[in-house]
């Protein structure tokens, strides 16, 4: 039998050899590495495919992330409410910026943010909302954007895992003040590095996180702000580019394949259970993840029986030894528990039924001996 990847970009690379050879030819034969007409190109179609007046692109989901908060003026001594449910950039950008990540626990059936639970934790310093998009559906973005706007505070989407969900009939990552996401190869829509973007309908916004982009350049050599190296290279810009080709078709598979998991999934024995979709909003499954009990023996099982899984996340950035000292040990108790239960299975646009039903039987035959 053939080994099952966790990811498979290699189905993904044979369907669009062509249309990313010819676009990747393109930039070797004009040779702007930098800054080159792809960037220009990506930028016009993601704005236009989300809506937003703006698309930036940079270096990484964790740039987007970084210049938001630099465009936005997050200063030392200031808060910003965030999960900690989520990977660490999130946090780390936020510390990277002198301030303080305030954590909200999550939701149990969806690991995103619990927006009921964020007004009482906004105080006199706290200056953005940053929820995420975990593992590719949006958190509940309306409610947070009224929140957020009682209170005159940005709200910033972490869009790294849904970049081509749907909210409401409107994108994830166009959801708010600023949304950011990631090409890293294994996202929902990546290149073959590192890439991210940033989208956002303010003018005064996109223009300072361009000059932060290029450390804080307004003119060649003339530094009006303390930016970063944070640019997205021409030869990445032209990866996304070609597999924009087959987006939605990959959108609408990863759907599919997820729905086929809940539907095989609904009713699994010992405790197990798959996590929740909102009815207004569709996930783009950056990761297809279930809760199960003793997951150690559960991924143990699993892997002997060829079947690859992951983890999405193992420990909450509230228990990380840099960011611990940031909130009380007790903060967050839903995301203890489902640090210790989340698994996330194989999932790509590609991946066959064939392939899917040995997923399933293994992972029922794992619980059944529990
Ligand atoms: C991947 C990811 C990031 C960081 O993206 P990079 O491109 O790897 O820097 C940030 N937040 C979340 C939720 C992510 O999944």
């Amino acid at each position: 039998m053939k080994p099952i990847d966790f990811v498979d970009l290699k189905s993904q690379y044979a369907a669009l050899r062509d249309t990313i050879g010819a676009r990747m030819q393109a930039v070797l034969d004009h040779g702007q590495y930098i800054m080159g007409p792809e960037v220009g190109e990506l930028e016009s179609r993601l704005a236009e495919l989300t809506g937003a007046r703006h698309c930036i692109t940079v270096a990484s989901g964790t740039e987007a992330l970084l210049i938001s908060l630099m465009a936005l003026d997050i200063q030392p001594g200031d808060e910003v409410i965030t999960t900690p449910f989520s990977f660490i950039a999130t946090a780390e950008v936020i510390v990277l910026c002198g301030a303080r990540p305030v954590f909200v626990d999550i939701e149990a059936d969806t690991c995103n943010i619990d927006a009921g639970a964020i007004e009482a934790k906004i105080g006199p310093r706290t200056r953005a909302i940053m929820p995420v998009a975990l593992y590719g559906q949006p958190a509940d973005m309306d409610e947070i954007n009224a929140v957020a706007a009682r209170h005159g505070l940005p709200v910033i989407e972490d869009a790294a895992q849904s970049f081509g969900a749907r909210y409401r009939d409107r994108w994830s990552g166009n959801l708010s003040t600023v949304g950011c996401t990631s090409f890293f190869p294994s996202k929902p829509l990546g290149c073959y590095g590192d890439g991210g973007a940033i989208l956002t309908s303010d003018d005064n916004l996109a223009q300072a996180m361009r000059e932060i982009r290029v450390h804080g350049q307004s003119r060649r050599y003339v530094h009006t702000r303390v930016g970063v190296g944070g640019r997205m290279d021409t030869l990445q810009c032209a990866v996304v580019l070609g597999k924009l080709e087959r987006f939605e078709w990959e959108i609408g598979q990863r759907i599919d394949v997820a729905a086929r998991y809940d539907e095989l999934l609904a009713d699994m024995p010992a405790d197990a259970t798959i996590l929740a979709n909102r009815p207004d909003r569709t996930n783009v499954r950056a990761q297809y993840t279930v809760s199960v009990p003793q997951r150690d023996k559960v991924q143990a099982a699993l892997k002997s029986a060829g079947v690859p899984t992951a983890v999405h996340y193992p420990v909450p950035m509230h228990r990380q030894p840099a960011y611990g000292n940031l909130c009380c040990p007790e903060c967050c108790p839903v995301s203890d528990a489902m640090a210790a239960r989340v698994m996330s299975l194989p999932m790509s646009a590609d991946l066959d039924t064939a392939t899917q039903e040995r997923v399933v039987n293994a992972l029922m035959s794992a619980l059944r001996t529990l």
